[in-house]
């Protein structure tokens, strides 16, 4: 067993020697731009990109000319918001997203904000889901987009995404959901679901970091966003810049094999996450699950454990590699943005700390990190006057 056991697999995944494999010949011999026309370098490479993007298409159920590739799920993000709401601002100003939302759309939306468009942050009930009723009536003849994350990237909680798409579709409003941390765990597929954007990122499904994609409906409706960035107009005009040949190759092979191994993958997570929590909650009191119960993520166990300061705790547990919140906003020393909309009680704020499971998890890692939580819960505790004193009121 390696240490420190890896247990944050939301920050980011390793690459799959599989997907090392099938790159590795476009960084060499295989190393043509597939802007080049005129030669044979070129056309491969543009032949390998284009298989890649049809693959990828095929996974999602979209069609290969609506996927633009970028460099991850932040750009993507800031394309659609950016790109729908200069596009179609004679059509209207506002904007609707939830409190939960990765940092990319929250900070595009503050952005946009300044520009004088409006925004709707829908708040989440105490599992961080939103309520479509609710959703319904933030509407406005104004509204041009709603963006809905599908799963959350610290507390997992997975939204009904089909519901919300239903419901813009009838009002003819775009639909964009963020799926980077719910691609290749669970099912997606843009038809049913109402898509009409969708944004993924590599890094997050075992692919290299770097590279993510957009999809952008093209038919019923077919949506124009304005470029974010100018140049050669590659990417149908969308997204100009040299494409990352390798790291797309990468994209759609990690794609392919999370795609084949979800179901067991999917179960293997579950079975891990649920012996975790159960040890948890059997060896320890006040432990607390944020996040949805059932409509979560497989891999993510995201616990409070009261009287224990998550700094402090992950401290002492130098040797498992877990995580107090999102990964991307770690300067900041105020409780995630997501854990403050759950609206729980401080002391629940203060000590969540988020597993993240993955591919390479074993069952031995998960006892080994069980036995060091519960270990170093209980060494805190006893330190702890807060917990001492209610622990002794109830023992007397
Ligand atoms: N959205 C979500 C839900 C994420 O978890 C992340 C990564 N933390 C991003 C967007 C940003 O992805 P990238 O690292 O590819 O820019």
């Amino acid at each position: 067993m390696n240490l420190p056991v890896y247990m944050d697999y939301h920050a980011t995944t390793p690459v799959d020697q599989r997907v090392v494999d099938a790159m590795l010949p476009f960084f060499t011999e295989k190393f043509g731009n597939p802007a080049s026309r005129q030669h044979q370098y070129g056309w491969k490479a543009e032949e390998t990109v284009e298989s890649s993007r049809a693959s990828i298409a095929k996974l999602l159920n979209a069609l290969p000319r609506e996927i633009i590739f970028t460099s991850g799920a932040t750009e993507s993000n800031n394309l659609v918001l950016k790109g729908i709401a200069e596009a179609w601002k004679q059509k209207g100003n506002h904007i609707i997203t939830v409190q939960t939302e990765h940092k990319s759309i929250l900070d595009s939306c503050n952005k946009l904000e300044k520009l004088g468009y409006q925004i709707t942050y829908m708040p989440v009930d105490e599992y961080g889901k939103i309520n479509v009723d609710h959703l319904r009536e933030a509407i406005t003849k104004k509204t041009i987009l709603v963006s809905v994350m599908m799963a959350n990237n610290e507390i997992g909680t997975i939204q009904s995404i089909s519901d919300s798409g239903v419901l813009c579709r009838e009002h003819e409003i775009f639909f964009h959901t963020d799926a980077t941390q719910a691609l290749g765990k669970i099912q997606i597929d843009i038809q049913k679901m109402s898509i009409d954007l969708l944004s993924f990122s590599g890094h997050k499904i075992y692919g290299p970091k770097g590279v993510g994609a957009l999809y952008v409906r093209s038919t019923n409706p077919r949506i124009k966003l304005t470029a974010q960035s100018d140049g050669g107009g590659h990417e149908r005009g969308m997204r100009s810049g040299t494409l990352n040949v390798p790291g797309i190759v990468g994209l759609a092979k990690a794609f392919e094999i999370a795609a084949q191994s979800m179901e067991s993958e999917s179960n293997r997570m579950k079975m891990l996450r649920e012996k975790m929590f159960a040890a948890f909650t059997s060896q320890l009191d006040e432990v607390y699950l944020n996040g949805h119960p059932t409509d979560r993520l497989p891999n993510n166990l995201n616990v409070s454990f009261l009287h224990v300061e998550d700094n402090a705790l992950m401290m002492s547990m130098k040797d498992i590699a877990v995580s107090t919140g999102s990964a991307c906003s770690t300067a900041d020393p105020e409780p995630s943005h997501v854990l403050k909309a759950l609206k729980l009680p401080q002391e629940r704020l203060h000590s969540a700390i988020r597993f993240g499971l993955g591919r390479f998890t074993t069952e031995e890692e998960v006892e080994y990190v069980i036995g060091r939580v519960v270990e170093s819960v209980k060494k805190l505790r006893r330190l702890s006057p807060v917990y001492q004193s209610i622990h002794e009121s109830i023992v007397s």
